[in-house]
């Protein structure tokens, strides 16, 4: 076994595992793949297994344990008898299209019975989101962000002032509220007429909307249900967007005002499309949710959708993540994107099997969805919240020029990684270092460092290797990983000069 490096300016390095020679790509040439290369990520819901820091003299704290029972317990705490309510209730407005404001002739809160169905349109529809999201916890800071939008034409054909319904649960500590995590959803609806036209400012077609987007919605409401109670390190943001079938518009405006604000949200999770089970095919499949992320490969999102893989994996064993490393299906496109457009983390959730006959049409309707399985997903977007609000903020692996601090250390053959704490570190347990091949697409060994700033891999080349590295706590939540990345220099523009 070869000794780690020893240079006495590297002494917190030394905290390197010898078991990090172990490491399978270092020396080697050749690298077998994963045993299983397909995306499905249940078989990858934690890398292989943790080297842990022993060399003597280290300042390694203690490896937090490897789930926690706060997360766990929120998990559990799931009604499906709600998110059942939720999408039934959703389908009752007779539409939620974009531009229905008009239906609603009244503010129709106190209705019941009979008389409740009679509220119709997205004005009754807001109101009762808001209203659910407020009686969900006193804790809940729910309000309406509102835009007037100039008319776009096909989808936007008149000026449109439109509310997203935003419910923000703060976070524990004023470090803590400098970041947020947000789930999001849509709760506008839109129907096509029998030959398939869609008439984007016309709403005298029923559009119940059930899958599309009543499904995220509810999943939405539920989250926030069993998320508020309790506190996190960072804010919980819910945000309930509008506008979506005409483009994506309230989202767009929303993210684009969050970015010019100076906002950090580190991680969007987007419900779209969450609730059906049988595909219009006929298959069906209610164990497997996909996750949507746009690349490049080491992109924020797509490290996003990692980590929702292994906390779902570690959490919900029931429902595998099958992870599509794509930013939407084929042509298609949801609220996640606004954010990403923008630069920020952003994933989609949606069925394994799309009903693609039911959706846009008056047959997108309660009896084609699944409260199970829509629960299952409420599970999931609540490990992952929770987890995430619950970490410390992630690391900063950049220099002050924003170059990443990965280096091959004194030896100049092996990978030395530098970071920074990248906030609030009050119940820090250390750090945890990931490596894989650049062609793998899952982490494939951790390494942990304790409460070290930097960590030396002996021997591995940084050449072929990504790495990142998370903040855990002591109850096990971990960040997203910061991921060394080197981005291609832009080269200088030549000017050519006739030859002579
Ligand atoms: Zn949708």
């Amino acid at each position: 076994m070869r000794q780690p490096h020893c240079a006495p300016a590297l002494l917190t390095a030394l905290i390197v595992s010898f078991a990090a020679t172990e490491a399978a790509f270092s020396d080697t040439t050749t690298t077998s793949p994963p045993s299983d290369p397909g995306r499905r990520n249940e078989n990858h819901a934690a890398p292989a297994r943790v080297f842990s820091a022993t060399a003597a003299g280290s300042a390694s704290s203690v490896l937090p344990p490897d789930s926690s029972a706060a997360v766990a317990a929120l998990v559990t705490a799931v009604s499906e008898a709600e998110i059942s309510a939720s999408m039934k209730r959703l389908g009752e407005f007779f539409t939620r299209h974009t531009y229905s404001e008009k239906l609603d002739p009244a503010d129709s809160m106190g209705l019941e019975g009979e008389d409740r169905k009679a509220a119709k349109g997205i004005g009754a529809a807001r109101r009762w989101v808001a209203q659910k999201l407020r009686s969900a916890s006193p804790r809940l800071v729910v309000s309406f962000d509102t835009h007037r939008v100039a008319p776009r034409p096909p989808r936007l054909p008149e000026e449109l002032t439109l509310h997203n319904v935003i419910a923000v649960l703060p976070g524990a500590t004023p470090e803590g509220r400098k970041r947020s995590f947000l789930i999001s959803a849509h709760y506008d609806s839109v129907s096509a007429d029998a030959d398939g036209t869609i008439h984007w400012d016309r709403f005298d077609r029923p559009a119940p909307g059930v899958n599309d987007d009543g499904s995220g919605t509810a999943v939405l409401l539920e989250a926030a249900r069993v998320l508020s109670s309790r506190d996190y390190d960072a804010n919980l943001i819910f945000a309930v967007f509008t506008g979506e079938e005409q483009g994506l518009v309230g989202s767009a405006l929303y993210a684009r005002k969050a970015r010019e604000s100076g906002m950090r949200i580190d991680g969007v999770l987007n419900n779209d499309i969450v609730g059906g089970e049988i595909g219009g095919d006929g298959r069906v499949d209610n164990r497997t949710l996909r996750v949507f992320s746009e690349g490049p490969e080491d992109s924020p999102s797509r490290e996003l959708a990692r980590l929702a893989g292994e906390l779902a994996g570690k959490y919900l064993p029931s429902l595998a993540l099958d992870l599509v490393f794509r930013h939407d299906r084929f042509g298609r496109g949801g609220d996640h994107i606004s954010f990403n457009q923008v630069g920020y983390a952003g994933i989609r959730f949606t069925v394994s099997n799309e009903d693609y006959s039911r959706q846009h049409t008056v047959r997108d309707t309660f009896d084609a969805v699944s409260p199970a399985y829509a629960a299952r997903v409420a599970r999931a977007n609540i490990a992952v919240l929770a987890d995430l609000a619950l970490a410390p903020s992630a690391p900063v692996v950049t220099d002050d020029r924003g170059n990443p601090t990965i280096d091959r250390g004194e030896s100049g053959y092996d990978a030395r990684l530098r970071w920074k704490s990248g906030g609030e570190t009050g119940d820090l347990a250390g750090y945890l270092v990931l490596a894989r091949e650049t062609t793998a697409p899952f982490w494939q060994r951790t390494y942990w460092a304790g409460k070290a700033d930097q960590f030396v891999l002996p021997g591995v080349p940084i050449d072929r290797t990504t790495f990142g590295v998370r903040a855990v706590d002591r109850e096990g939540h971990m960040s997203l990983a910061s991921v060394y990345i080197y981005p291609a220099r832009p080269r200088p523009d030549y000017t050519e000069l006739p030859l002579n």
